[in-house]
Formats: C-alpha cells, sequence, structure tokens
C-alpha cells in the first residue's frame, strides 16, 4: 500500500517513517498501530491447579498411605489421586 509525504505528498513506502524526498517523519501507519496484544494469562491455569491438587493428595497419601496399608486397603497412589483429585474439585480447589 502507497503512502504519501504528509508533508509533501511524494510518495513513499508503506514501512518508511521518513520521506525520502523532504526528510519529513510520518505518523505510524494504520498497519503497525494494530499490533496484536498478547491475551492476558488467565488468573487460575487449570494445571497450575491440578498441580497443587496433587501436591496436596500427595501429603495426604503420604500421611495415610501406612494407615490404609494396614487396614488392608490395596489403594495405589494412582487410584489414590485420582479418588483425592475428584474430592478436591467437588470441593472447589
Ligand atoms: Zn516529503
Amino acid at each position: 500500500m502507497a503512502r504519501y509525504c504528509e508533508s509533501c505528498g511524494k510518495e513513499m513506502t508503506a514501512t518508511a517513517t521518513f520521506c525520502g524526498a523532504c526528510g519529513k517523519e510520518q505518523a505510524p501507519s494504520a498497519a503497525g498501530a494494530t499490533e496484536a496484544t498478547p491475551s492476558p494469562k488467565p488468573a487460575t491455569d487449570p494445571k497450575t491447579a491440578t498441580r497443587e491438587r496433587q501436591k496436596k493428595c500427595a501429603a495426604e497419601w503420604k500421611e495415610k498411605k501406612a494407615e490404609l496399608k494396614k487396614a488392608g486397603s490395596k489403594i495405589t497412589w494412582p487410584k489414590y489421586w485420582s479418588e483425592c483429585n475428584k474430592r478436591l474439585k467437588a470441593a472447589g480447589e
């Protein structure tokens, strides 16, 4: 898209910031003004929330593991994590 100098009216390239003929500085082109702004990060990143839940569940698991095993439970960490994750999610964490 051709542009024309604001001062002398000479045709210049769309990306030129100064007129080649008279040296007048040009206003930024419309194309350059509409730069894409990065979208803001969501306040609660689902991945972070999952990590937080996993941390809590891991702490619970550490405490309860021995007790559960003693009680004859065959529960394993993946199963416990899945149940704990569901529980915390339901609680809104
Ligand atoms: Zn000019």
